[in-house]
């Protein structure tokens, strides 16, 4: 282990500045990262909206401050280019709930079935979907699709709440996010007591009983936008605790609230200041996806564009 662990937080981020100009690099981190990793990043947003600035970027190295299906995102969209990892234990439980396996036998059984993989899976499973869609775009991804059924993987609470939204016939996929289905009715009903004219916003991973007392149900991307454009100061945010540090400090003015207590995702919350100098330092851990999957995964990425560009 390298005694450069032992350095303080200042010291680190300098180091990390430096090392990012001599690499050419430029550090993305996702909304649920840690706040001083969103502080040092140069954007911090959502994983397909990352993934597209980082394609767009001069940059030859991609420090991606997530988890492993997300950088492997951006590696399906920029081959060229480095893309780093840097806690390489930081996986998803939802992305590790279906396996190419699992995903072939459900195809067979529904044959005119296409197969719309939220982003949130591995590239093996976006290499055998039709299309991919995300939270944001997954109603009008799965509207453009040709076919009348649709098998959605892996998020059984997006999946349904798109049917509610569709007249295409949804098969739902038994996946959900861990951290989303920790949410508690009581405790949204025990903040709208405390402040009644706060407005609640839930993430489309979340439960039927939650999303039922939404005033509105959007991605982390939409959420930012939602919060700035509406009049309302206060709002309860129902995902992942670090959505509140990129939302308050977007508009310090207005008040954020998080209905249950620790709403942490442990993956999301595995980069610290040490992995990002590391991984710069050293190049660790770089993502390799085998061409032939890159080549189909990114298909199905560029059939959403196709389907929905986005903004
Ligand atoms: Fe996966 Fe949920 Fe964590 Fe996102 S918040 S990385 S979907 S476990």
């Amino acid at each position: 282990m390298s005694l450069d662990i032992f350095l303080d937080d200042q010291e680190l981020i300098s180091r990390i500045q430096k090392l990012k100009k001599e690499r050419n690099a430029v550090i993305l981190a996702h909304s649920y990262e840690r706040p001083e990793i969103q502080d040092i990043a140069d954007y911090v947003g959502d994983s397909l909206e990352l993934s597209r600035l980082a394609a767009k970027t001069d940059a030859d190295v991609i420090v991606f401050c997530s988890v492993h299906f997300m950088a492997e995102t951006a590696k399906i969209l920029s081959p060229q280019k480095t893309v780093l990892l840097p806690a390489a234990e930081a996986g998803c439980p939802l992305a590790d709930m279906i396996t190419p396996t699992q995903l072939a036998i459900k195809k067979a059984e529904h044959p005119n079935a296409a197969v719309v993989a939220y982003v949130n899976c591995s590239a093996e499973i976006k290499a055998m979907a039709d299309v991919c869609c995300t939270s944001a775009n997954a109603v009008q991804v799965v509207d453009a699709m040709p076919q009348d059924e649709i098998l959605f993987v892996p998020d059984q609470h997006l999946g349904r709440w798109v049917q509610t939204q569709t007249d295409k016939k949804i098969i739902l996929w038994a996946g959900c996010c861990p951290t989303h289905q920790r949410m508690k009715v009581k405790d949204i009903l025990d903040l709208k007591q405390q402040y009644p004219d706060a407005e609640v916003i839930v993430h489309p991973e979340s439960n039927k009983d939650i999303c039922d007392l939404a005033n509105a149900i959007l991605s982390t991307s939409q959420m930012l936008r939602y919060c700035q454009a509406s009049e309302s100061k206060t709002f309860v945010i129902c995902t992942e605790m670090g959505m509140l540090h990129r939302l308050r400090t977007a508009m310090p003015d207005k008040t954020f609230l998080q209905p249950s207590k620790g709403l942490i995702c442990p993956n999301m919350k595995m980069t610290q200041l040490e992995d990002v100098y590391e991984s710069l330092k050293e190049l660790k851990h770089p993502i390799e996806i085998p061409e032939p999957i890159r080549i189909k995964a990114l298909q199905a990425l560029n059939g959403m564009l196709a389907a929905v560009p986005l903004k």
